[in-house]
C-alpha cells in the first residue's frame, strides 16, 4: 500500500479532512490504470478504519485486521484475467470490497462479467448494520464502471444517504462510463499524471536508466505505471505498432481481417491488453462525447478477447470479432 510521489497532494488533502471528521461520504477517485490509484484507494480505507491519529499507522488492531487478507477460492478475477482483489479481502469486519465476483449459479461455475444488483443489495444491507469496530464502515467498489445499470441504480440510493460513519469509495480509470446521476453524488478525487521529471526520477529509482525511461514515457504517454511495465515487459516496438494498428483501423484505413491475421501470429493477448489500454486513454482524452460509446464497446470487445484466446476459438476469429467493433 505504498503510495507514490504524485499522491501526495491529495492524500494530504484526504487526510486533513480525515483529521477535521469531514471525509467525504462517497468518493470517485479516478486515474488511467498505471497510476497506482488501487493503492492509493487501499490506504485510505486504512486510514478510515485506523484507531490512532497518525493513520494508518499499521500497528493498531483496525490495521492488522485490514491486512490480513485472503483470496476467495476459487480467486476471482476480471475479465481480461487480472485478479479482481490483487492483495485478497481484507479480515477487517468493517470493509467490504466489492469487485468481479463468482456466479455461485453458473454450473460449471463462472465469474460474472460485470458488477451485478445483488452484490450492490447485499453492500446496502451491510451498510444499514451498525461497525462492528465501532469506527466507520467502509467499502471499496473496483471497478464502478463494471457495474450494470441495474446495480448502478441499486447503489444510487445507498450514495444518497450512506448513513453516519459510512464510506463509500468508488473507482475507476474511465470515469466517463459511470451515469451521471453516480458521479453526481460523489465528490472526485482524480490521480493525474505526474510531472515529466517526478515520473522521470520514479523510474530511476526502479532501476530504469534515463534513456529507456524517456521512450517509454513518450510511449506511455507520461504514464510511469505503464512505462514500466513497457521496460520490464520488453514491449514498446510492440506497443507502438498496435498503436499504429488502431490508428488506422478507427480511421478506416485498415482492414480488420488483415490486422487480426498479423496480430494472432504473434503475442495475441499482450497486443489485446495494449489496444484495450491505448483505448482507454483515448477514451479519457475525448472532447466529443459521440464517440464514447465505440471506445467502451471496443474495450470492453478487446478485453473479452482477451480471455476468449484462452478458449477453443481460433484467435485470429476471436481479434477479428473485437476489432470489428473499432473499424471505422
Ligand atoms: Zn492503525
Amino acid at each position: 500500500m505504498n503510495l507514490a510521489p504524485w499522491h501526495a497532494q491529495e492524500w494530504q488533502r484526504l487526510l486533513a479532512r480525515r483529521a477535521q471528521d469531514r471525509l467525504p461520504h462517497a468518493l470517485l477517485l479516478s486515474g488511467a490504470a498505471g497510476l497506482g490509484q488501487r493503492a492509493f484507494a487501499e490506504r485510505l480505507v486504512a486510514a478510515i478504519v485506523c484507531e490512532r491519529d497518525d493513520a494508518p499507522c499499521g500497528t493498531c488492531r483496525a490495521c492488522r485486521l485490514y491486512a490480513n487478507r485472503v483470496q476467495r477460492d476459487p480467486e476471482e478475477t476480471r475479465p481480461d484475467g487480472a485478479l479482481a482483489q490483487p492483495d485478497g479481502h481484507p479480515g477487517h469486519p468493517d470493509v467490504r470490497f466489492v469487485g468481479y465476483a463468482l456466479n455461485e449459479k453458473s454450473s460449471p461455475k463462472k465469474m460474472f462479467t460485470e458488477l451485478v444488483v445483488e452484490q450492490i443489495r447485499e453492500l446496502s444491507d451491510w451498510l444499514a448494520l451498525p461497525p462492528q469496530l465501532g469506527r466507520a464502515q467502509v467499502a471499496l467498489i473496483d471497478p464502478a464502471d463494471g457495474m450494470n445499470v441495474a446495480a448502478a441504480n441499486a447503489l444510487l440510493k445507498t450514495l444518497e444517504e450512506p448513513g453516519e460513519r459510512r464510506h463509500l469509495i468508488l473507482l475507476t480509470s474511465t470515469p466517463a462510463r459511470l451515469p451521471a446521476t453516480i458521479r453526481s453524488r460523489c465528490q472526485r478525487v482524480e490521480i493525474h499524471l505526474p510531472p515529466a521529471a517526478q515520473a522521470h526520477a520514479w523510474l530511476a529509482a526502479r532501476g530504469v536508466d534515463a534513456k529507456r525511461a524517456a521512450a517509454a514515457l513518450r510511449t506511455a504517454a507520461g504514464n510511469p505505471g505503464i512505462a514500466l511495465e513497457l521496460v520490464q515487459s520488453g514491449g514498446l516496438a510492440l506497443h507502438a505498432e498496435v498503436e499504429a494498428d488502431l490508428r488506422d483501423l478507427l480511421a478506416g484505413k485498415a482492414a480488420a481481417a488483415q490486422v487480426a491475421n498479423r496480430w494472432s501470429k504473434s503475442e495475441p493477448e499482450r497486443r489485446l491488453w495494449f489496444a484495450a489500454m491505448q483505448l482507454q486513454e483515448r477514451a479519457r482524452a475525448l472532447t466529443a462525447p459521440a464517440e464514447l460509446p465505440k471506445l467502451s464497446a471496443g474495450f470492453d470487445r478487446l478485453n473479452r478477447a482477451r480471455e476468449c484466446l484462452r478458449g477453443p476459438l481460433r484467435p485470429e476469429l476471436v481479434i477479428l470479432d473485437a476489432l470489428s467493433a473499432l473499424a471505422a
